[in-house]
């Protein structure tokens, strides 16, 4: 009992703090149209929904404050409501049964705040991962305009997946939203009957794409031209993408990581600014669709033999590494290591297999490139060892790594894989097979990076270097460098 008083107490003053700090905002921006004091107000949102029962049904009551700049042609309401609370006359969130098999009885994912859908909202957070800050920037310069709806004609997915058995299992997928890729047409009954804005948060396309390295894979004979997956002398390739958000079930990330669900709301509550009231007052909704990137899925071959175990599989799941993936930075083997893994993808598809490639949004293990940049600066700085890659790291961030592959199997579940018989990886996943990037594919300057992992215990079928001889890896410093 002490606990929840505890927590409630804690609640209530994070509350407080919000919204006087939202007051104080309010007030330094000086458009207050008045000073009054934030408090419990309904919210007066005009309903232009025709149903009898929803223009009925009493309007939202939250905390609200003054809002600046609003009314007019901005399309905003005149008060800012800071958050909900599940007993709210209005409130009204669809039901959400996780890891139910048939999409209809676990409900769709619903976040928007639509008008007629705010009050409807099962999931905290807004579509779009990270660019839902763009989407609040268009909203605010009126580049968009409140009442806009997504035409989903013709955008289904391109080829049909699933569904698949885990599918079902609440335990198994906590980090996408297993029907993400059909929402549009799974839920569109309820859509049209209940005019509510539900979006996918999958979408599933075909393309050809063409890498420089690969064209010189088929001069080299590497790679073979079959007119079907490997198109054309240029090494062009056919593929299936897969593009995916986050949305997070929170019982079951937290499970994931071993801790308090609880916990896990305040810390994503109190790290992200405050941006997120919800996951504090609102108990009863228990997804999230997080501010962060997503990832993408890159087939070739046939889709539809992911979750075939008769046929061999080969996998690649990569972090990204902007500087090196799109740029060619040499400090490490990202690129190289992407491209091997796309190509080792293509040769199993062309011998009857299937090969995959997972990109994952987590740029410098998650650290992001400034802090990425700041540790390439310690290294280079000081005498670039090997032996003292990880700790450069540390010393910045206070850890070697923040990707947290505890979420990654997710996306594996999802495509059906259920074995791997090739994977073209050094990191840390529990793999049967993998297979090393080649010598000759390694940059330069990544021997630091290589060898210090290697030594960490990453992957190799090589030799682990001694405290000594890693040591004796040096990377480029400055001074070699032309600048
Ligand atoms: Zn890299």
């Amino acid at each position: 009992m002490d606990d929840i008083a505890t927590s409630l107490a804690q609640v209530q003053q994070a509350q407080a703090q919000l919204a006087s700090a939202v007051e104080a905002l309010t007030l330094r921006i000086g458009h207050l149209p008045s000073t009054e004091t934030p408090e419990a107000v309904t919210e007066t949102t005009t309903q232009e929904n025709n149903d009898a029962k929803e223009a009925a049904s009493p309007p939202v009551t939250g905390m609200s404050t003054p809002a600046p700049a609003a009314g007019g042609k901005s399309g905003f309401t005149s008060r800012i409501v800071l958050t909900t609370y599940p007993k709210q006359i209005g409130i009204n969130p669809f039901p959400m049964d996780w890891g139910n098999p048939d999409p209809v009885k676990r409900g769709p994912v619903v976040v928007s705040r639509y008008p007629t859908t705010i009050r409807r909202r099962n999931a905290i957070g807004a579509h779009g991962g990270s660019y839902s800050v763009y989407y609040a920037l268009a909203l605010a310069s009126k580049e968009l305009t409140q009442d806009h709806r997504p035409d989903f004609t013709n955008t289904e997915p391109a080829v049909n997946h699933g569904p698949l058995p885990q599918w079902g299992d609440k335990k198994k997928i906590v980090s996408m939203d297993p029907w993400g890729h059909v929402a549009a047409q799974e839920f569109k009954k309820v859509m049209d009957a209940e005019d509510v804005d539900i979006r996918p948060t999958i979408a599933v396309t075909k393309a050809h794409m063409k890498l420089a390295e690969l064209e010189d894979s088929v001069r080299q004979g590497r790679l073979v031209p079959d007119g079907k997956i490997c198109v054309n002398q240029l090494g062009e390739l056919a593929v299936t993408k897969f593009a995916v958000e986050p949305v997070w079930y929170l019982p079951g990330v937290a499970e994931r990581f071993g801790i308090d669900e609880g916990l896990l709301r305040r810390s994503l509550f109190e790290h992200t600014g405050g941006s997120y009231p919800e996951l504090i007052t609102r108990g009863d909704i228990k997804v999230f669709l997080p501010p962060i990137g997503g990832l993408t899925v890159y087939c070739f071959g046939d889709p539809a033999k992911m979750p075939d175990e008769s046929v061999r599989l080969s996998l690649r799941v990569h972090d990204e590494c902007n500087g090196s993936d799109v740029f060619g930075s040499d400090i490490c083997t990202c690129r190289p290591y992407l491209i091997f893994g796309i190509e080792e993808a293509v040769k199993e598809a062309q011998n009857g297999g299937c090969g995959v490639v997972i990109y994952f949004r987590k740029e410098g293990r998650a650290l992001g490139e400034v802090t990425k940049y700041l540790v390439y600066n310690a290294r280079k700085r000081g005498e670039d060892r090997a032996s003292d890659y990880f700790k450069r790291t540390e010393n910045v961030a206070g850890v070697k790594d923040m990707r947290f592959q505890a979420l990654m199997p997710d996306i594996l579940h999802w495509l059906g894989i259920k074995k791997i018989d090739r994977m073209l990886s050094m990191s840390k996943i529990p793999i049967h097979e993998r297979v090393e990037l080649p010598e000759s594919w390694i940059p330069a300057d990544s021997r630091v990076e290589i060898d210090a992992k290697i030594t960490a215990g990453y992957f190799t079928t090589g030799k682990r270097m001694t405290e000594e001889e890693l040591a004796a890896v040096q990377g480029r410093v400055w001074e070699d460098i032309d600048h």
